[in-house]
C-alpha cells in the first residue's frame, strides 16, 4: 500500500504506461515516453525499464556532481550523512532549528524504512532528502552496474515513500560515484551531491577538532560533510551547535546544493 501522498498517482500512471509499453515493444515505448522521461537512446536499456524508469513526478537533472551553492554571496550547504538515527537524527534536527538552519539529510534506505517518522521529521522542518544507498559500500564504483542500480534505486523508493517528498539529490557512499551512477541518479531527478569540507566528525576527534577542521577548509568551497549516524554523535551535535551561530556571525549563510 502507498502511503506516499502524491506519489501514488505517478506510480498508478507509471505502472499503466509500463505495462502498455511492453505490450507495444519498444517503439510504442518510445511513442509514450513523456516529457522529461527517459530519451530515446536509453529508453531501452535495462535499467531504463520498469522499476528503474524515471516516474513523471521525476524531472532529470544534471548528472554532473554539485557543490555550488543555490544561495548567492558567502554561502555553506550543510549534509548530513548515515541517517536517519533514532537517537542522533532528532538531536541534529533540534541544533539545526535552533540556529534556524536547513541541511541535505543522505539517508540508508533500510534506515528510512524502518523510522519513517524521522524522515517526515526532517522533511516536515523543510530540510532536504539525498539517496545514500542501501548498504553504504563504498566500493561500488568497482562493482557491476546492476549492482550500483540495485543499491540506488530502491533506497529512492524507501525514502521517498518513508518522507513522502521527493529525493533530490544522491550521494555515493564514501563518494565512489561512478559515470553510470551519476548518469542514473540524475535521470531520477537526483543530483549527485559531493563535498568540499570533511568534518571527519567520525574520526573520533574532540569537538574543537571537528570545529578547527571545518575552520580550515573553509577556503575549498561550500558543501559541509556531517554525520548522524554510524555511532557516538554526540560531538557532532556539540560541533555543529558551536560552528553555526559563529559563522553566521561571520557573515556565512546557508543554502542547498544546487538541484
Ligand atoms: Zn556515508
Amino acid at each position: 500500500m502507498n502511503t506516499a501522498g502524491r506519489f501514488g498517482n505517478g506510480r498508478g500512471i507509471l505502472k499503466t504506461v509500463a505495462a502498455t509499453a511492453v505490450a507495444l515493444g519498444a517503439a510504442g515505448a518510445l511513442a509514450l515516453a513523456w516529457p522529461g522521461g527517459p530519451t530515446s537512446a536509453e529508453a531501452d536499456t535495462p535499467a531504463a525499464q520498469a522499476p528503474a524508469t524515471p516516474r513523471p513526478t521525476e524531472r532529470p537533472v544534471d548528472p554532473s556532481i554539485v557543490h555550488a551553492s543555490d544561495r548567492p554571496g558567502r554561502s555553506l550547504n550543510i549534509t548530513i550523512d548515515d541517517g536517519p538515527d533514532p537517537v542522533w537524527t532528532p538531536k541534529v534536527l533540534d541544533v539545526l532549528e535552533r540556529h534556524h538552519v536547513k541541511a541535505v539529510f543522505c539517508m540508508i534506505g533500510p534506515q528510512a524504512a524502518a523510522r519513517p517518522d524521522l524522515v517526515r521529521r526532517v522533511v516536515a522542518a523543510g530540510h532536504r532528502l539525498c539517496d545514500h544507498t542501501i548498504a553504504h559500500d563504498t566500493g561500488m564504483d568497482h562493482r557491476p552496474e546492476r549492482y550500483q542500480s540495485d543499491q540506488i534505486l530502491p533506497a529512492q523508493r524507501m525514502i521517498e515513500k518513508a518522507g513522502g517528498a521527493p529525493v533530490r539529490y544522491y550521494r555515493a557512499p564514501g563518494g565512489a560515484f561512478t559515470p553510470y551512477s551519476r548518469t542514473l541518479a540524475a535521470r531520477h531527478g537526483m543530483r549527485p551531491l559531493g563535498w568540499n569540507i570533511d568534518s571527519k566528525d567520525f574520526e573520533g576527534g574532540s569537538v574543537a577538532t571537528i570545529e578547527a577542521t571545518v575552520r580550515g577548509e573553509l577556503t575549498n568551497g561550500p558543501t559541509v560533510l556531517f554525520h548522524d549516524g554510524g555511532g557516538d554523535r554526540s560531538r557532532t551535535v556539540e560541533a555543529l551547535d558551536r560552528l553555526l551561530p559563529s559563522l553566521r556571525q561571520q557573515g556565512y549563510g546557508f543554502g542547498f546544493p544546487q538541484h
